[in-house]
């Protein structure tokens, strides 16, 4: 078999990519190991945050770039994906201050509240200090997310097949062999390389200047609520009165009001996870929602697992080493971004150089 470009990883990123490649006219395969929908990699579940608050510009202008593309996503795919419900962030006053600060010198809507007038607002949630409206923000459908990616992907002609691991890839003369664990060898002159926690396994050899990687289980849980769907997204910032330096992100959806602990989970082999309910990560999910979330039945917590891949700067890895682009540690906040990352991902598949914040190797600078 050949093709122009293979894409391996059907997550959202994978997905993204193969969108944006096949309605630039690229010839494209995407090849994802697992069955539609899995819940073994970074991009299932009902909900993911968007939000244009960070504290920089330049992810502040991303957010942006990839508001209409989602808008474009669903007209396609013919699917509701982002509901912007508005976000609060809550914590020290330096951080929501900071936060406010970059949203309006990019133009954007942004309010600072008080407690007092978190607790009148949204009654489900206690605000820590000084908080933060921006109404630019809101819950994406993960799973619809990727599904109607591949979908509005094989509208423009891609070829999508799932069930298909790749082993090994090889730079060959010219393009790049994989060979799957079915022994199938196939030939494509560009592969974009989009495999979440998998990719320090496989491409630590093939790819000079990867940065280490930490791929961990986090878990985030479920709480019933009354009108879930109604909730803003949440941050809640570190220090004030927020013991755990991690901070806290959470979000109403389909499945009750999520809340997880950012980044705390255990290091993991992707391929060698015990899938067994972590009860003391439970338990302080709960005790935090005992405290600071009295419009959920703390009394009820579902868990769930899914995979972070870190990079030591939490910036991304989106570049290219000849015939292999690589997009790889979204580092807990990719989701977001997905549509416009697929743009960036197109761009290096047909030339253009990567950002120099998610470049490999030396090129790699703030
Ligand atoms: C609990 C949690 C909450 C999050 N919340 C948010 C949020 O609110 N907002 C936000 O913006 N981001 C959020 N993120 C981050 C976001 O979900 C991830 O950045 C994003 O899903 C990463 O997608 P990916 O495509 O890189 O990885 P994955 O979704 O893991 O996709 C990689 C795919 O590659 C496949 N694969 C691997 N190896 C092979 C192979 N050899 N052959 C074929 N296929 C292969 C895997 O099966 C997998 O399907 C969150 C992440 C987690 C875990």
């Amino acid at each position: 078999m050949t093709g122009d470009v293979v894409v391996v990883g059907g997550g959202v990123m994978g997905s993204s990519a193969a969108w944006r490649l096949a309605a630039r006219g690229h010839r494209v395969t995407l090849l994802e190991q697992f069955a539609p929908g899995h819940d073994r990699g970074s991009s299932h579940g009902s909900s993911r945050i968007f939000r244009l608050a960070y504290p920089e510009a330049f992810y502040v202008d991303l957010a942006v770039r990839a508001l209409p593309l989602w808008r474009r996503l669903e007209k396609e795919a013919d699917a509701e994906l982002l509901a912007l419900t508005g976000a609060v962030d809550h914590g020290p006053a330096a951080v929501t201050s900071d936060l406010y600060g970059a949203l309006t010198a990019a133009g954007r809507p942004a309010e600072l509240l008080d407690p007092a007038q978190v607790a009148e607002r949204w009654p489900g949630l206690r605000a820590d200090t000084s908080a933060l409206f921006h109404p630019e923000a809101g819950r994406l459908h993960a799973d619809h997310c990727v599904a109607a990616f591949q979908r509005a992907a094989v509208g423009h002609g891609a070829v999508v097949r799932h069930g298909v691991r790749i082993g090994r890839l090889t730079v060959r003369d010219r393009g790049v062999e994989l060979v799957t664990d079915d022994a199938e060898a196939i030939r494509a002159e560009h592969v974009v390389v989009a495999v979440g926690g998998w990719a320090p396994g496989l491409l630590s050899d093939l790819v000079p200047g990867l940065p280490p990687m930490r791929v961990t289980e986090e878990r985030p849980v479920h709480f019933p609520a009354a009108a879930p769907l109604d909730w803003p997204s949440f941050i809640h910032h570190g220090g004030a009165r927020l013991a755990s330096a991690a901070g806290v992100y959470g979000l109403g959806s389909a499945d009750g009001v999520k809340v997880g602990f950012h980044g705390v989970g255990p290091v993991v082999d992707p391929d060698h996870r015990v899938d067994r309910p972590d009860r003391a990560a439970v338990e302080e999910v709960r005790e935090y929602a005992r405290r600071w979330l009295p419009g959920v039945d703390h009394s009820a917590p579902t868990a769930s697992t899914c995979l972070y891949t870190t990079t030591p700067d939490h910036d991304f890895v989106i570049d290219r080493r000849g015939p292999v682009t690589v997009l790889a540690g979204f580092s807990g906040h990719g989701f977001k971004f997905a549509p416009v990352l697929g743009e960036l991902a197109a761009d290096l598949v047909e030339g253009h150089p990567a950002a120099s914040r998610f470049a490999l190797g030396a090129a790699r600078s703030r």
